[in-house]
């Protein structure tokens, strides 16, 4: 039997107390215990986003979240700009065509940052728009996007600002309200540190303005009957109620640790893997660096073989490059449960399979790199 480190930016590693959670008899949905349960998840999660508006809580993966930011804000024939700079961001331009929707798509090469000025520039050329969808860290190439400069740009007009925050959100900086952002939406496989399943959303009131008026079609996802649900503590349909028991624990887990507190970690971790990756020789892959997934390039003819070797003989999984990056880079992630001793066994790892495929490396300079950083910081 393999021991199995996680180490992918989705679905990521859980605590042992919130998976004893998700093992535990069901309870039912309509009844008091759940509805405790219910609103003790959503003030935490309100926490997390920072935001003072309601969150709440869909049974989909985040791209169902996705999906609900773009039904219920806009209509038929309406315009919207989706300002890209990877796989994540694209997925919004894929929905909204899917959508008949009008797309003015603002994509930077992979591995770049969106630019707040050519936003800007969208807008003004286009006051029509009704919403601007973007990313916050980038999972598909590892970069952050500047959240807070585009939500002051976005906020001095009347279109309304969407990000993606699936992955970032919890383990690197983010601020719903202070950065304007009029609907966020992230899922439970990340930051959140649970199985996969659930996706949260969380809308101004500039955002719900839009929601009185959009006219595309939806049901399961109208978001109107969620927000009518929580007043009762309840969801409008079954919720994943082992996940929600679950979600409770990771909330307790993540206030005892503190937010700013595991942005902090983050931020070490991060620091650490590029350290690591340089070591190794490899060039660091994005123009600004998240926080959550560090990611690299490699020797193309070897890349496609890295991340097989090195879950099948080391039981270690990161992840690889996703569309025309397959087999050009890998990723690394170290957010929610991932600690300092996983990162180091990691780069061990990793260090053997690049020796194994040939790469002429030193042995452990990517771990001595990597300590050093470590041990910097308590
Ligand atoms: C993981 C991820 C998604 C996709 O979420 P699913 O849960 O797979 O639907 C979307 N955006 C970003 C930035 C992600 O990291």
């Amino acid at each position: 039997m393999t021991k199995y480190y996680l180490l992918t930016p989705g679905p990521t590693q859980i605590p042992p107390e919130v998976a004893l959670k998700e093992a535990l008899p069901i309870i039912h949905h309509r009844t008091n215990e759940f509805a405790t349960i219910y609103r003790n998840v959503v003030e935490g999660l309100r926490n997390v986003f920072l935001t003072k508006n309601e969150v709440y809580i869909l049974a989909a993966s985040g791209t169902g979240a996705m999906e609900t930011a773009v039904v219920n804000l806009l209509s038929p024939g309406d315009k919207l700009i989706v300002a890209s700079c990877g796989n994540f961001g694209n997925r919004w331009i894929k929905i909204a065509q899917g959508y008949g929707l009008k797309v003015i798509s603002i994509c930077v090469e992979w591995g770049k940052v969106v630019k707040p000025a050519e936003i800007e520039e969208a807008l003004k050329n286009n006051p029509d728009v009704k919403a601007v969808y973007t990313t916050f860290t980038e999972t598909s190439t590892g970069v952050t996007n500047d959240i807070r400069t585009i939500g002051e740009i976005v906020s001095k007009t009347d279109a309304v600002l969407v990000v993606d925050a699936i992955s970032g959100l919890v383990s690197q900086e983010f601020r719903t309200d202070e950065w304007k952002v009029d609907l966020t939406i992230s899922g439970s496989q990340k930051g959140f540190m649970l199985a996969p399943g659930l996706a949260f959303i969380t809308l101004s009131d500039k955002a719900w303005k839009l929601v009185e008026t959009s006219k595309l079609p939806k049901f399961y996802f109208d978001i109107k009957k969620y927000k009518k649900s929580y007043v009762t503590n309840e969801t409008p349909f079954t919720p994943p109620v082992t996940l929600v028991v679950a979600l409770e624990e990771s909330i307790k887990l993540i206030n005892k640790r503190g937010l700013e507190n595991i942005w902090n970690d983050c931020k070490l971790l991060a620091k650490a893997a590029r350290a690591g990756m340089t070591a190794l020789g490899l060039k660091l892959f994005g123009e600004v660096s998240c926080e959550v997934v560090t990611s690299a390039s490699v020797p193309t003819d070897i890349g496609g073989k890295i991340v097989k070797i090195l879950r099948e003989k080391y039981g270690v999984s990161i992840a690889g490059g996703q569309g025309h990056l397959k087999g050009k880079i890998i990723r690394f992630a170290h957010m929610g449960y991932v600690g300092k001793a996983d990162l180091l066994v990691g780069f061990a790892c990793l260090e053997m399979v690049l020796v194994e495929l040939g790469m002429k490396i030193e042995k452990g300079k990517a771990v001595a790199a990597a300590e050093e950083v470590l041990l910097k910081t308590k």
